[in-house]
């Protein structure tokens, strides 16, 4: 089993990688306390319950923390998103100039295809 295949296949995450695979973007939420969270688990990290559903999302947010990174042949962004639904996710902004982004830049997500596994979720400028 590869590293993908169990991302792709833990309880925990399959739900989510199943909605990526047509394009749906998804978050865990409890059905206790209502809110989302990220990253997928078993259980709730605001009030530890076990009963969670899971959201559909527009994938709209802002950019809470990043980083440019240089030492590759392009410089790519590390970034903390904000989601308007009160996750922030580790993330890639991707197609963007690194000069023009700042803390606050309203982004987008938007599903990147991956090799031998389900799209990444990746995010834009809005
Ligand atoms: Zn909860």
């Amino acid at each position: 089993m590869s590293a993908a295949d169990f991302i792709n296949n833990s309880p925990e995450t399959k739900p989510f990688w199943d909605a990526a695979a047509i394009g749906r973007f998804v978050l865990p939420r409890c059905r206790e306390c209502r809110r989302t969270h990220w990253y997928p688990r078993g259980f709730c990290p605001h009030c530890m319950s076990t009963t969670l559903d899971w959201q559909e999302s527009p994938g709209n947010g802002e950019i809470h923390s990043f980083s440019v990174n240089r030492m590759g042949t392009e410089p790519y962004v590390l970034a903390y998103v904000a989601l308007e639904e009160g996750p922030i996710m580790l993330t890639n902004v991707i197609d963007a100039d690194p000069a023009t982004l700042s803390i606050g830049t309203r982004v987008k997500l938007v599903f990147r295809p991956a090799i031998g596994q389900a799209p990444v979720p990746l995010f834009t400028i809005a």
